[in-house]
């Protein structure tokens, strides 16, 4: 006997070859088990006709260090908003991220991945002061014997290069981002960094960045991507031909509607879409929540396959878990979300009040992790 069975959604994944014809999704023993037509009896079945069945979605930059910063949310806050799997976005660091991990339930560290901070206390005192960044105090040692030692979890290094931060620290941006390329080196890890209003040259940030690095919060409305006179920097097309990744993390106000845009009309996608989340921001405007990000990358002019694959097979790959999430497929975990599309004006307002208008907002209805029902609202119940 089958555990679940999600009956009669339109299936949308196009990893999958499933282009949101009508059909049937069985789980068992927390696994997809079956993808179609299925027959058979199962402890539960859902009917979700109406409603569009997607791969689990993975918000690439979370903060859920919630015992040890001021800012972080519960990972298990994340399913209500479709979520079925996260990456912290370097909450931590190595002073800390040993009790970050020990603070996990197992499930959650099946499906949770971890950017470590250079800085050794990590995000601990966001929203009071910022970490320091000098390089002279990075441990490296310490942040591979980590990396070692958690390789499961530890997917990556985060930096923070803007003005603000360089000031107290007492170094530059580029001689930060350069000294966290180096522990990235070292312990083997791509380097994800936080760029908005940093100091110095484009060009020197790209020169940086080695394939496969990240570009956080790519469309901010500070200093950013933008030339003078408001055209997208030829470094962009650059760094996208030398394999950096290109990360839209909206978070508070690192989202501004004129950057994208002017990116997206020269052909500059995001890789990733992903929400940056903290107490403050989640459920609330402008970011709201990463399906709400993805119906606004809809009204920047993105199809649904183009933001799909930004919050399931991308950022996956990213992490090295392709061969277990991101995907509808036959085997896979079963992380399964379940969206309304409702149709209909929306108008989507950034930080800094610039308006887009869209026709349809992606509202989780079901999130399925490891088989379990996570988050289920009440349109469903029939
Ligand atoms: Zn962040």
């Amino acid at each position: 006997m089958m555990d679940l069975i999600l009956k009669n959604g339109f299936l949308f994944d196009p990893a999958a070859g499933l282009d949101g014809k009508q059909g049937d999704l069985a789980v068992t023993d927390g696994r997809i088990t079956a993808v179609g037509n299925v027959s058979g009896e199962a402890a539960k079945v859902i009917d979700v006709s109406g409603l569009t069945v997607v791969p689990g979605l993975i918000d690439f930059h979370a903060h859920f260090y919630s015992g040890g910063t001021n800012t972080s949310l519960e990972y298990s806050r994340y399913a209500a908003g479709g979520v079925t799997g996260a990456c912290d976005a370097g909450s931590a660091g190595d002073s800390n991220i040993e009790s970050f991990i020990s603070a996990l339930s197992e499930q959650e560290r099946r499906n949770a991945k971890l950017y470590i901070n250079a800085a050794s206390e990590g995000l601990s005192c966001l929203g009071d002061h910022p970490e320091i960044i000098n390089p002279k105090y990075f441990n490296v040692r310490k942040i591979c014997r980590l990396a070692e030692r958690y390789p499961d979890l530890i997917r990556g290094i985060k930096i923070r290069i803007s003005r603000e931060i360089t000031e107290i620290s007492g170094t530059t941006s580029m001689d930060a981002l350069r000294g966290a390329v180096e522990v990235g080196e070292a312990a083997g890890l791509p380097v994800s960094v936080h760029m908005p209003n940093f100091v110095g040259e484009l060009k020197e940030l790209i020169d940086i960045l080695r394939p496969g690095d990240i570009f956080c919060h790519v469309f901010t409305p500070q200093r950013g991507i933008l030339t003078e006179d408001g055209s997208v920097s030829k470094e962009m097309f650059r760094a996208r031909e030398k394999g950096i990744i290109l990360e839209s993390a909206c978070g508070k106000g690192h989202f501004g509607h004129d950057c994208a845009r002017r990116a997206i009309a020269a052909g500059l996608f995001p890789d990733i879409i992903s929400g940056d989340f903290t107490r403050n921001t989640y459920f609330c405007e402008p970011a709201v929540s990463l399906t709400y990000l993805m119906s606004r990358f809809l009204a920047l002019g993105m199809t649904l396959e183009q933001v799909m694959r930004c919050v399931t097979t991308k950022p996956a790959e990213i992490l090295g878990i392709s061969d277990e999430v991101g995907s509808l497929k036959e085997g896979l975990r079963a992380n399964i979300t379940v969206l309304d599309r409702r149709s209909g004006e929306i108008r989507f307002t950034d930080v800094k009040g610039d308006t887009v208008t869209g026709q349809e907002l992606l509202v989780p209805e079901i999130t399925v992790i490891e088989g379990e029902i996570a988050y289920r609202n009440f349109n469903t119940i029939r």
